[in-house]
Order: structure tokens, then C-alpha cells, then sequence
């Protein structure tokens, strides 16, 4: 039976880490969350990521915005935050109305203040191994990783979904380990050859959204599996595997909630102090 790879208590030993570190700065960092409309998905973040903040000692400064908001209205209000010297980071929560595009405002968040880690600027800074803002969920998978002690060099990993958002980003992360990465997707699935990669998966990260896509007998003996697909079936949440035949095959496994899940605040918020002590001038951790 696999070994249960929960979220929740490295996510505690992290807090810890980042906790030690808002003492060391000279100001309580500020954290700037911008809101457009009332959504009850972007409400849950909001709360969930206020409560962390407040146990963090960080300042979380919501910033409600109308529904009819424009573009340009959205983009001079980020710029009002980008030029505020105690504004530590801004994130900007999803879902958007329609009328706004995510990524092309996104983009006018200033680099050292994308606490997502998704300016193209940070992200490129992946590509050459110096990032240190980190897109969140990508960061979570690597800690998850770092748990189980493997040493990724050498190791067959396969990521399933190459989105912008997790996918990719991981690809790179895991390069960076001299791991053998192979990135699979919606081409992969077509060609009929998903299973064939995913039985080869010494380390299998899958990030998709469909329950069930990847079979519990799929899942080499020993295999490390994680798990970030959310999926809603009936009243339940589950991820992308089969999970109770995969935790018979797996050496370690993460649970669907319980996971990934947890850490990815965790990471906003050390993306935040380590924004917050390049701003102040100090070294990054
Ligand atoms: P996304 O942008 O929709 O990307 C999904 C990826 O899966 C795309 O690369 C897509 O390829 C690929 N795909 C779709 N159908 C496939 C198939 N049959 N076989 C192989 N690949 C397929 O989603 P995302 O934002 O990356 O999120 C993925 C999942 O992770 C979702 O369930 C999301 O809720 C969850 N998530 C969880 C966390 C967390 O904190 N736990 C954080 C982020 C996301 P194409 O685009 O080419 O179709």
C-alpha cells in the first residue's frame, strides 16, 4: 500500500519557515488581492488565503472591484498598486467576468510583485534555473517530491496537461533535476499512447481535470503519484486517478483533497516574503 503524501503537514512546517521570516523584515508584508465581482469560487480563496495571511502576519488587503469593471479601469487600478511602495505582492483572483482577459492584464502586475509567479518574466526566469518566485502550484508538486526523498536525476517522470498554469512550468522545474521529463497531453491522448507513457512514469504528476482519465492498473509498481486534478463527481472531489487501485501500485500517493491542495496558499505566501526581502533589499532564501 502506498505512503498517504499529505499537503497539510508540510504546508505547517513551511508556515513555520515563513513565519521566522516576516520577523526578520523590517515591514509586515503586504499582500494586495484583487477581487472583480461577487464569485463564490474567487470568495473561498479569498477566505482560505486571508486566514493563512493572518497566522502568517501578513497584511491581506482585499481590493473589491464592480463586475462592469473595464480592462483599462483594471489595468490603472493594478499600476495604482504597482507604484505603492508597501505593497508587497498582488495576486488577482479567478474566475474574471468575461470582459476581462486574464492574461493580458495580468502582465502589467510588475515582476517583482507577481506573487503567482506567472509574468512572463518570472516564468522565463525558470528557463534558466533562477527563479525564485515560483508559479504556486508547480511549487507545491516539487515540495511533495522533496518529501519523498527521491532523488529526480535520471528518473523517467511523466507530467499529464501541459497548461500554462502547471504543466509547463513543472516540466522545467523538473529539468532543472536532470530528471527525463516527458509532458503529455490532449495529442498524447489521440494518438492512443497516454497509457503507454504513463505505465513507463517512475514519478507520474498528473494536471488535467478529468476524473478517472488515468487507470489505477496504468501505475507502475513503486511509482511516485501526484495527484493535482480537482473534479467535482456527485458529492465527492477526486483527482485525475484512479486512486484506489493506483495506492496498490504506488510507493506514495497523494490524496484528492488533502494533497496538492493545501501547500499551493503556502506558496503564494513564500512567494510573497520572498518578494517582500528582494524588495527590502535582502538576499532571497
Ligand atoms: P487546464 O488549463 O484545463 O489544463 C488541462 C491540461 O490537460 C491541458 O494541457 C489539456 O490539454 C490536457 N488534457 C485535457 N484532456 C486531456 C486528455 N484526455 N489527455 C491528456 N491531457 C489532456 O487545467 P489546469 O489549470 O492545468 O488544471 C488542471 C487540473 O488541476 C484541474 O482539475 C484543476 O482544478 C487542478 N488544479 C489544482 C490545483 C491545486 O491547488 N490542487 C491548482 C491548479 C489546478 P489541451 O489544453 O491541449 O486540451
Amino acid at each position: 500500500m502506498a505512503k498517504l503524501l499529505e499537503g497539510k503537514p508540510i504546508a505547517e512546517k513551511i508556515k513555520e519557515e515563513i513565519g521566522q521570516q516576516v520577523q526578520s523584515l523590517e515591514n509586515k508584508p503586504v499582500l494586495a488581492s484583487i477581487m472583480v465581482g461577487e464569485n463564490a469560487g474567487a470568495a473561498s480563496y479569498v477566505k482560505s488565503q486571508t486566514k493563512v495571511a493572518e497566522n502568517l502576519g501578513i497584511e491581506y488587503q482585499l481590493h473589491k472591484l464592480a463586475q462592469d469593471i473595464s480592462e483599462s479601469a483594471l489595468i490603472e487600478f493594478i499600476q495604482k498598486l504597482n507604484s505603492d511602495k508597501a505593497i508587497n505582492g498582488i495576486i488577482i483572483q479567478m474566475p474574471l467576468p468575461a470582459q476581462i482577459d486574464y492574461k493580458r492584464i495580468s502582465q502589467f502586475i510588475l515582476p517583482e510583485k507577481d506573487v503567482e509567479g506567472m509574468h512572463p518574466a518570472n516564468i522565463g526566469k525558470i528557463v534558466f534555473g533562477k527563479a525564485v518566485i515560483l508559479p504556486c502550484t508547480p511549487a507545491a508538486v516539487m515540495e511533495l517530491l522533496k518529501e519523498t526523498g527521491v532523488d529526480l536525476y535520471g528518473k523517467e517522470v511523466v507530467v499529464v496537461g501541459h497548461s500554462e498554469i502547471v504543466g509547463k512550468p513543472l516540466a522545467l522545474l523538473l529539468l532543472d533535476k536532470f530528471a527525463t521529463v516527458s509532458v503529455c497531453h490532449i495529442g498524447t491522448s489521440k494518438a492512443g499512447k497516454l497509457e503507454e507513457h504513463v505505465r513507463a512514469a517512475e514519478v507520474l504528476i498528473v494536471a488535467v481535470g478529468k476524473a478517472g482519465l488515468i487507470k489505477g492498473d496504468w501505475i507502475k509498481e513503486g511509482a511516485i503519484v501526484i495527484d493535482v486534478g480537482i473534479n467535482r463527481v456527485g458529492d465527492k472531489i477526486v483527482g485525475d486517478v484512479e486512486f484506489e487501485v493506483a495506492e496498490k501500485r504506488a510507493s506514495s500517493i497523494t490524496p484528492v483533497p488533502g494533497g496538492v491542495g493545501p501547500l499551493t496558499v503556502t506558496m503564494l505566501m513564500r512567494n510573497l516574503v520572498e518578494a517582500a526581502k528582494l524588495q527590502e533589499g535582502l538576499s532571497p532564501s
